[in-house]
């Protein structure tokens, strides 16, 4: 088994983390301070393709491969993990799923904006009732001879504070659940779109999450996918969505381990660094091996991705794996640090609040574990 990236996707790497260091990193704790969503930082992030990682050329996108959008996601989120989070509901959630689900005027009218950062995504499919059990949903789209009338309310839809369309779920066949749900590409804009609140967080502040109030009539162009089929689609994305959010925790947990690497070098108690100290030496070792461990599951879901295979189960691994080892490295480092780490305002506090919401959103840690074992068990 060869592990190795090719010449190409080193040379991505390389340009993304240069990326995040110059532009992503200096604006980090100021996101995270006024809660404001980074919209300059994610249009030069266009610049870089980032906006459109997987999308062919031919739309306006890089047409890079999904091993080389982990890299990136991964590479940002060292940055900054509210940047990162962004930048993948945009590719994962909604360029990726007009590329695999969209007709051609669908596509000619979104894919080269939300690739430049013309236009930014959103994806609305949590409800105040519709969470884990994302079926059940409670926004109707009634069928008349004018399109839709889609009536009712999405929460935490992230991205939406500078969003130009969303990706909107709602039940067209009460009763059918996940065979009665129909994808909808929504403009913003659309007259009956109300941003009733915006979402305060403890972590990933500044991504934008506002709660909306649906009222709005959409023509039948706007049916995104088949009918009665969005749920299925929304699952399609969340499996690519949940390999990003893999890569987004692996950066958060990779900052943390090196903010612990670096403190525990400087900081001297009882005469020498705490870093001589066995007890730190193994809060180091664990941090690094369970982030690594997690960075395979990732990797092997983004190659099974790109590949095309077909099981849900390995990206719920990469998020159940890289979330948890993720949470436990920021924890970790938040010990080495100490006060310094406790005090409002370090680095390392910021990623103990950042990192919690990775084992949340896409589908919560108990999520992921339904999925990997309905899988087991139906393969057993
Ligand atoms: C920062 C942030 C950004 C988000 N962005 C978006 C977005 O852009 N678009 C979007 O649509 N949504 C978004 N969400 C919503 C997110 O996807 C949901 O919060 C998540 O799916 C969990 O749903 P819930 O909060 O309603 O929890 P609930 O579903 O109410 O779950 C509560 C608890 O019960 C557990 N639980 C539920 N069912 C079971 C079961 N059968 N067995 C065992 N345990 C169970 C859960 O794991 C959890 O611990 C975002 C959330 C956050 C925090």
């Amino acid at each position: 088994m060869i592990l190795e990236l090719s010449a190409e996707q080193e040379a991505f790497k390389s340009s993304v983390e240069q990326f995040a260091r110059d532009v992503v990193a200096p604006r980090a704790a100021g996101i995270d301070e006024s809660g404001e969503y980074p919209l300059d930082v994610i249009r030069a992030a266009a610049g870089r393709g980032l906006l459109g990682v997987t999308m062919p050329t031919a739309w306006g996108g890089a047409g890079r491969d999904y091993i080389s959008y982990v890299l990136a996601i991964e590479a940002i989120a060292r940055a900054s993990a509210t940047v990162a989070v962004a930048l993948s509901i945009n590719n994962s959630l909604v360029a990726e799923l007009i590329v695999h689900a969209g007709r051609a005027p669908q596509k000619e009218q979104w894919l080269r904006k939300l690739a430049t950062g013309d236009a930014i995504g959103a994806f609305a499919l949590s409800e105040p009732d519709a969470g884990t059990d994302a079926a059940n949903q409670r926004t109707r789209a009634v069928r008349s001879d004018r399109g839709y009338r889609i009536s009712g309310r999405k929460v935490w839809v992230a991205n939406a504070d500078a969003a130009s369309v969303a990706i909107v779920f709602a039940c067209t066949r009460p009763g059918r659940r996940g065979q009665g749900v129909t994808a909808f590409l929504v403009p913003m804009d659309a007259p009956g779109v109300t941003r009733i609140a915006r979402a305060d967080s403890l972590g990933v502040r500044g991504l934008g999450c506002q709660d909306l109030e649906l009222d709005v009539q959409v023509s039948d162009d706007h049916v995104l996918g088949p009918v009665d089929q969005g749920f299925p689609l929304a699952m399609w994305a969340l499996r690519g969505g949940r390999i990003a959010i893999a890569a987004q925790a692996l950066g958060i947990g990779e900052a943390s381990l090196a903010e612990a690497i670096a403190y525990a070098k400087q900081r001297e108690v009882f005469g020498q660094p705490i870093a001589n100290y066995q007890a730190i030496q193994w809060m180091i070792a664990d941090m690094a091996t369970e982030l690594a461990a997690a960075r395979m599951l990732t990797l092997k879901a983004a190659a099974a991705k790109e590949r095309q295979e077909r099981s849900m189960a390995d990206a719920s691994m990469a998020k159940l794996a890289a979330s948890e080892a993720a949470h436990k490295a920021a924890d970790k480092a938040m010990q080495i640090l100490a006060s310094a780490g406790y005090r409002r305002g370090s680095t390392v506090e910021r990623l103990f609040r950042d990192v919690r919401a990775t084992e949340i959103y896409q589908g919560t840690s108990e999520a992921q574990r339904m999925i990997i074992a309905a899988n087991i068990l139906a393969n057993a």
